[in-house]
């Protein structure tokens, strides 16, 4: 198991202000070549799971195991950031402008001690020229430069990729391209990737499974076919007819039907059902904490 996340709290705490508990309670397994893509809103809690796994965000409570070993405790900070690899939504920022790209992705090599990998070599299993190297990344379009962070992320050898929101900042045209390259390159190397995305359609390109984010809570977890082809959740139900039907290629809206509920002060019961259009009495009262359909409709036998 290359990953493995319990129960797992993440809150927010900023002086004078309510504590935000941007992580309530989520369960998630990536294995080894295994993509999961990780789906939901804005603001519910994708990044800050991610942040966590990578030991960039402090556990309030669960846990968050990596080959078989917790990540919380800082002397493994070390191990697991070589290990996992996050790619963000924006390149630019995680690049460094003044220094050219090939010296960006020695600095990973250098980092995992490897001495036998070139920087060319890499540019060249991303599907960039091998000059490119001596290159400065405003040079390059943002699908370009999405393609060496990520050569840079596998500069360092992961086991586990992330990808937060990366290809919500590129052209239609290099969207689908860069997630499928980020999960060819994952399978061949037998790491795994946890995608995260709001671009349900392309996840589906992708993943092998989806797990569906919902206020800081994994409501659904499935199998991608099966998730796809029968929806359980109600929210994950709105959120694949949110998408325009001709070409597939759409993304869910900004918002649902009904007020995002504030994080800080989460619906009792089920946190969905304000906006649920199936919500009973006991969804008022009591949260349906089970998987891997996390509703009062599919309470497991
Ligand atoms: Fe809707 Fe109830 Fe299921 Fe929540 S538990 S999604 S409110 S039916
Ligand atoms: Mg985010």
């Amino acid at each position: 198991m290359t990953l493995h996340i319990e129960d797992l709290v993440v809150e927010h705490r900023s002086p004078g202000r309510p504590v935000v508990r941007a992580v309530a309670g989520a369960s998630l397994t990536v294995q080894p070549g295994e993509v999961v893509g990780l789906v939901g809103e804005s603001g519910c809690g994708k990044s800050t799971l991610a942040r966590a796994v990578c030991g960039l965000n402090p556990v309030t409570a669960g846990s968050i195991t990596f080959e078989g070993r917790p990540v919380t405790p800082l002397g493994l900070r070390r191990r697991t950031l070589t290990a996992v690899q996050m790619v963000f939504q924006d390149p630019y920022a995680s690049l460094n402008p003044r220094r050219r790209v090939g010296e960006q992705i020695a600095d990973g090599l250098r980092t995992a001690g490897d001495r036998t990998t070139a920087p060319a070599d890499l540019l060249e299993r991303v599907g960039l020229p091998r000059e490119f190297a001596a290159r400065h990344p405003h040079e390059f379009s943002g699908g370009q430069r999405q393609r060496i962070a990520i050569a840079r992320a596998l500069a360092a050898g992961p086991r586990l990729l992330i990808g937060d929101e990366p290809i919500s900042a590129l052209d239609a045209s290099a969207q689908a391209q860069v997630a499928t390259l980020m999960r060819d390159l994952a399978v061949d190397s037998g790491a795994g990737l946890l995608f995260i995305s709001h671009d349900l359609s392309v996840v589906r390109l992708i993943a092998d499974r989806i797990a569906v984010m919902y206020l800081g809570k994994i409501v659904e977890v499935g199998d991608t076919a099966e998730v796809w082809a029968d929806p359980r959740h109600p929210y994950t139900r709105a959120l694949l007819q949110a998408i325009p039907k001709p070409d597939g290629m759409g993304v869910l809206p900004a918002e649902l039907p009904g007020d995002v509920p504030d994080p800080a002060n989460p619906p009792a019961g089920c946190r969905f059902h304000p906006r649920c259009p199936l919500a009973m009495d006991v969804c008022r009262e009591k949260e349906p904490a089970f998987g891997p359909v996390a509703c009062w409709l599919h309470e497991p036998a």
